[in-house]
């Protein structure tokens, strides 16, 4: 099967041009919050693979939401191509703030001009019933999408890199979500120390089970300030070879249920911290790859996907 912009797979900008007409550019925003998983509630460390910018690594520069929205708008690259935008809560828990502080947050974002929605990165078990009315009201004004952490699903990994709460957390959080109209994106890690290419695709067939709207899958990459960093130094495990990666990535396509947007295919971990696999800085390679890999295999996205 092949999708309305040519490719085999529902891919993000697709998505965007459907829903808004025109493209929709994701701007990074760090918005100065903390995480149960850093602040002491569940942990002092984090996951094992967040570095010290709480995976916004790419945030906009500027201190307030409004400042880094306009930086983020000002960049050359989107010069003449008139895009929307949508305000991306990315750096760590998005929604761990008392909800007068996280309502000022969000409503400052969706006030910018040409600003058509808010992405916010979370995790599963900081959605409490305020936090969910919050977000449905805002959901009223504007696209709201939560994104949230689930990794993986094998118990092991989970707590081999300390994520901090059980599957049935994540469940609970989509219903929730889902019964308030709220998109639900799902990020994904493909590589993680011990797992075979079965265990993630039984996460990819775990997720085609609940009402998510779209997925980010994510190479394991190594930052220099992540406690993983340690763990690949001290030689308990290899990432993958961009060959390995691109296999499992098309397997994951396969399987993977054919209405859920693909938001990312690789991983883009900050280039002056990345310790490994250095293959994956160049980025265009890795998608070219997949591409051709999709290709050539005749492969297609939920191909192998069964009820
Ligand atoms: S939940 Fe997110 S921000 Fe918090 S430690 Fe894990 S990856 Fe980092």
């Amino acid at each position: 099967m092949i999708y309305s912009d040519g490719k085999p797979y529902y891919s993000l900008n697709n998505a965007y041009r459907q829903k808004f007409g025109r493209k929709a550019v994701k701007i990074s925003l760090d918005a100065g919050f903390t995480c149960p998983n850093r602040d002491g509630t569940l942990g002092t460390r984090g996951c094992i693979f967040c570095s010290q910018k709480g995976s916004g690594d790419f945030t906009a520069k500027g201190s307030s939401i409004i400042e880094q929205i306009a930086y983020g708008k000002n960049q050359k690259k989107w010069q003449g191509q008139f895009p929307c935008y949508i305000a991306y809560f990315q750096a760590f828990t998005n929604t761990y703030a008392p909800v007068t502080v996280l309502k000022k947050c969000y409503e400052q974002a969706i006030c910018c001009d040409d600003v058509v929605g808010i992405s916010i990165a979370t995790r599963p078990d900081c959605l409490g019933e305020d936090v969910l009315n919050l977000l449905s009201e805002i959901n009223e004004k504007i696209d709201v999408c939560v994104e949230l952490g689930l990794q993986t699903i094998k118990q092991s990994s989970i707590e081999l890199i300390r994520r901090g709460y059980q599957n049935d957390v994540f469940e609970k959080a989509v219903l929730e979500l889902s019964k308030r109209n709220i998109e639900i994106v799902v990020h994904i890690i493909l590589g993680l120390p011990y797992e075979s290419k079965k265990d993630m695709i039984d996460t990819i067939k775990y997720i085609n089970h609940f009402p998510v709207n779209g997925v980010k899958l994510q190479l394991l990459y190594v930052l220099s300030d992540s406690d993983l960093a340690q763990y690949y130094k001290q030689g308990n495990f290899e990432t993958l070879c961009l060959e390995s990666y691109v296999d499992i990535v098309c397997d994951c396509i396969e399987y993977m249920r054919p209405d859920i947007v693909i938001h990312r295919l690789t991983g883009d971990g900050d280039a002056e911290n990345l310790i490994a696999p250095l293959w994956s800085k160049n980025k265009r390679l890795v998608l070219n790859t997949i591409h051709k890999t999709l290709k050539q295999r005749n492969a297609f996205q939920g191909k192998k996907y069964i009820k």
